[in-house]
């Protein structure tokens, strides 16, 4: 199968055929239709699936460049795969000129605030620093349309999961969750039936 299978917009396509996607992985073609119908999505799946891609290839595509404040958030359990995702998006959109920005703890909160005043399409953060940018009202939240909890029992196991729920609870209603988990513990599954709309089951 092929990339132009999906309905994607030549920016896209050509930024894939640059990092020499040529076919979608298992993960990626069962896992876009949804995400371009802007569907909830319980995700089983590991790292080295092509994962990243599978969420990024229709959130970047999805993305109003025009609009100015953030319109996808991306909480992640380490700051190393906070910068990898935001290199992954910034690399799929690349010819719509999508700004992706990373923030997370251990980084000076006013360099990150400053960068955040620009214009920003994607933010990718772990849950302290970034629920710490809501409280402090340096976070707009208002034009969040999609919002991805990855790594999720990862989340669970560094006791973050608080925070990814004080997070939700800023967060607009009106909106697409989509969840990757390797494992879905019962806390995990709990969260999804309080927060998500009519997820759909993905196991890979
Ligand atoms: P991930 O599971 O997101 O960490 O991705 C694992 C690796 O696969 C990364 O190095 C990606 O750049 C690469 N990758 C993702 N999608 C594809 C694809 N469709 N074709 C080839 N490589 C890919």
């Amino acid at each position: 199968s092929s990339f132009k299978e999906f309905s994607l917009s030549q920016e896209i396509l050509q930024a894939l055929s640059r990092l020499n996607y040529r076919q979608p992985t298992l993960v990626q073609a069962k896992v876009i239709p949804h995400i371009l119908k802007s569907e909830d999505i319980i995700v089983k799946s590991q790292t080295g699936s092509g994962k990243t891609a599978a969420f990024g290839i229709p959130i970047c595509e999805l993305v109003d460049w025009e609009e100015n404040k953030p319109q996808a958030l991306i909480l992640t359990p380490t700051r190393e795969l906070a910068t990898q995702i935001k290199d992954d998006l910034t690399n799929i959109g690349r010819f719509k000129r999508i700004k992706a920005t990373a923030i997370y703890g251990k980084q000076p909160f006013e360099k990150q605030k400053n960068e955040l005043k620009q214009k920003s399409h994607i933010v990718v953060g772990t849950p302290g620093r970034v629920f710490d940018h809501i409280k402090k009202g340096t976070l707009n939240l208002e034009r969040i349309n999609f919002f991805v909890i990855d790594e999720a029992d990862e989340m669970l196991n560094k006791g973050f999961l608080d925070q990814v729920e004080a997070i939700i609870e800023s967060l607009p209603k009106d909106r697409v969750t989509l969840l990757f988990s390797a494992t879905v513990p019962e806390s995990i599954k709990q969260l999804c039936h309080r927060y998500m709309n009519h997820p759909i089951d993905i196991g890979i």
